[in-house]
């Protein structure tokens, strides 16, 4: 019924945003219907102890399944969709199916496997956010502890207030928040240093740098420091290779994501993959 209104109250695409569609590759009708017809999910990725393998969690990457071509990244839609209005229904979708689908991983690893969702602040400057996904983490019988909230500073929030606001709630309630991205121009986070976050991500392209790089690796080493001065956990994404594993362990960084350990999975392939990964670590 919300995507209803939304729908409505768009004008068809205009010179602008048109641009951007068309270097997407979708028109705004296009992702609009591939809402309706209920074309996104979930898929999930791995993040793993870099000490002792085990997996700690997952996060939750949205894909489009478009009937004609395929598995869609988001590189196609997501910023569309915060163009257009549209990514608060991605939040939604997300949010409902990757909470509907944790508890089928249950007690699989042994340590107590957390969920992360990206959340767009465009999203999080919306009233009442946190009271919603309240709602819905409690309705499928989750813990707030389980769930990670990654935030990226990359679309302009509406209201910073807000963003806050909601921010310090889900925080007070015992969810997990994650600075994303960390390292890339648009972590800066100055105002929202201003809440307890629990987790540092580093971004892959900072990784990369610190293989070829010595100033890049003293940069990452102080900022994996800071973090755990801060109490934060420390993740590294993009995490390709030995190599890259092997220098992140040396700097004392404590996880790590990427295509090594794992791609993103189905559901389905996810759950059947966790359980061969701790079987064998
Ligand atoms: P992110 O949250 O930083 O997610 C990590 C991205 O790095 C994912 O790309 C993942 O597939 C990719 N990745 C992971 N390991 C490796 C690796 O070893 N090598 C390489 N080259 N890439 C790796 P993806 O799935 O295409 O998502 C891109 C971005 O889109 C995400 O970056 C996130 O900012 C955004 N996004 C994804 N799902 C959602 C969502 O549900 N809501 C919102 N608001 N944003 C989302
Ligand atoms: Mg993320
Ligand atoms: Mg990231
Ligand atoms: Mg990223």
């Amino acid at each position: 019924p919300q995507l209803e209104a939304l729908i409505s109250l768009h004008k068809p695409c205009q010179t602008k945003q048109k641009q951007s569609c068309v270097a997407q590759e979708f028109t705004l009708k296009e992702i609009i219907d591939g809402l309706r017809s209920n074309e996104f999910e979930a898929f999930f990725q791995p993040k793993c102890e870099l000490a002792t393998g085990h997996i700690t969690g997952a996060e939750a990457l949205a894909r489009w399944r478009h009937p004609e071509k395929g598995i869609i990244p988001p590189a196609a839609f997501i910023k569309p969709m915060e163009d257009n209005g549209l990514i608060d229904d991605l939040t939604w979708i997300m949010l409902r199916k990757a909470v509907a689908f944790r508890p089928m991983w249950g007690d699989i690893s042994r340590k107590a496997g957390t969920l992360s969702v990206n959340l767009s602040t465009q999203s999080l400057g919306e009233v009442d956010m946190a009271g919603r996904i309240i709602e819905i983490v409690h309705t499928e019988k989750l813990e707030p502890e389980q769930i990670i909230l990654e935030v990226t500073e990359s679309a302009a929030a509406t209201d910073v207030g807000k963003v806050l606001e909601n921010l310090s709630r889900l925080r007070m309630r015992g969810f997990g928040l994650s600075i994303d991205d960390y390292g890339t121009g648009y972590s800066s986070m100055q105002q929202l240093m201003r809440i307890a976050f629990t987790e540092l991500k580093i971004d892959r392209s900072f990784v990369a740098d610190a293989i070829k790089h010595e100033s890049a690796r003293v940069i990452l080493e102080s900022s994996l420091n800071m973090a755990r001065k801060l109490k934060m956990k420390t993740v590294a994404e993009g995490v390709e290779t030995q190599p890259d594993w092997d220098l992140l362990c040396e700097l004392g960084c404590e996880c790590a994501q990427g295509y090594f350990i794992a791609k993103p999975m189905e559901a389905d392939a996810f759950a059947d993959w966790i359980q061969d990964w701790e079987r064998a670590v």
